[in-house]
């Protein structure tokens, strides 16, 4: 028996090295990608298969499963096509829900399988691209009680952008905030909302140290300079569909939306002069979005 370990211990090996493959490339995709945040709250069993429940940690990860709501943004004078660069863990169904087209046809023009992990800055052609949605998941969980509002300080930006120059800061898992609110600028849309690697993994953030907001807050950053611009009507438009939509969802008083520099202890400008945060909260009041069932 002595002679077989060796190919016993080979195919311990390969066995080892293929599961370690599959995590290594699953890791990209936002549908695979592995949760441990203690805040999340224990799963209800999914009604449509109850035995998946017998084990916890495979209903945690069930559970994780995101309700994503979509609200309408603006048309791109369409059907036409665009070109889209891929943000921080985009993937294609995301990506096409944003431009009210099929998978499939992002999938075809482009020359990709189903189901591919898509690279962060990858181009993509995305054909008979109708309108630019927002498509913001949201994941159950008792963390959120803040939301706190940032400005880049930064003429240009969007998500890619930011996560590379916060990584490079040394920031804990690059982009610090949840979500980006763009300017238009850097190829994203004016008012695109987009969510960051730390809010689908459902990260505490690194934006405002002041107060342990970090663990308990949702940093949305605006991309701009607002004390020396005013963001754009389309950033305060979205911003308002964004409070809204976290708000309603997490049970967050608006009383609890705070701009950076009004949290206790902190000691910055931050979002800048030219926000209005009084008219900001104000705006909290009216309907909440239309949801539907994540994929
Ligand atoms: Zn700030």
């Amino acid at each position: 028996m002595r002679y077989f370990r060796p190919a016993t211990r080979f195919r311990q090996i390969f066995i080892f090295t293929f599961l370690g493959l599959l995590l290594t490339f699953g890791a990209g995709c936002e549908t695979t990608t592995p949760y441990s945040n203690p805040y999340i709250q224990p799963p209800q069993p999914p009604a449509y298969s109850p035995q998946q429940s017998t084990s916890p940690s495979r209903a945690a990860t069930a559970s994780t499963k995101p309700k994503v709501v979509e609200g309408s943004m603006t048309y791109v004078g369409g059907p036409k096509e665009v070109i889209h660069e891929v943000g921080p863990l985009e993937t294609v169904w995301r990506i096409s829900r944003m431009y009210g087209v099929t998978a499939d046809s992002i999938y075809k023009a482009n020359g990709l399988h189903s189901g591919v992990c898509l690279k962060e800055g990858q181009r993509l052609t995305i054909p008979n691209a109708r309108m630019l949605r927002h498509v913001v998941n949201l994941y159950r969980s008792s963390q959120w009680r803040y939301i706190i509002i940032h400005h880049t300080a930064t003429w240009k930006g969007n998500a890619k952008a930011i996560n590379a120059s916060h990584g490079d800061r040394g920031f804990w898992n690059g982009l610090g905030y949840h979500f980006i609110i763009d300017n238009g600028t850097m190829g994203k849309g004016d008012g695109q909302i987009e969510m960051s690697p730390r809010w689908i993994r459902q990260q505490e953030g690194a934006h405002c140290k002041a107060s342990g907001m970090n663990d308990k807050s949702i940093g949305i950053a605006l991309v701009g300079n607002f004390n020396i611009e005013a963001p754009t009507p389309n950033q305060l438009q979205s911003l308002t569909y964004l409070l809204k939509t976290l708000s309603a969802y997490y049970n967050i008083p608006s009383t609890n939306v705070l701009g950076h520099r009004e949290v206790e202890g902190a000691k910055t400008e931050c979002p800048g002069n030219n926000v209005n945060l009084l008219s900001v909260r104000q705006s909290l009041a009216g309907t909440s979005p239309r949801k539907r069932t994540a994929r």
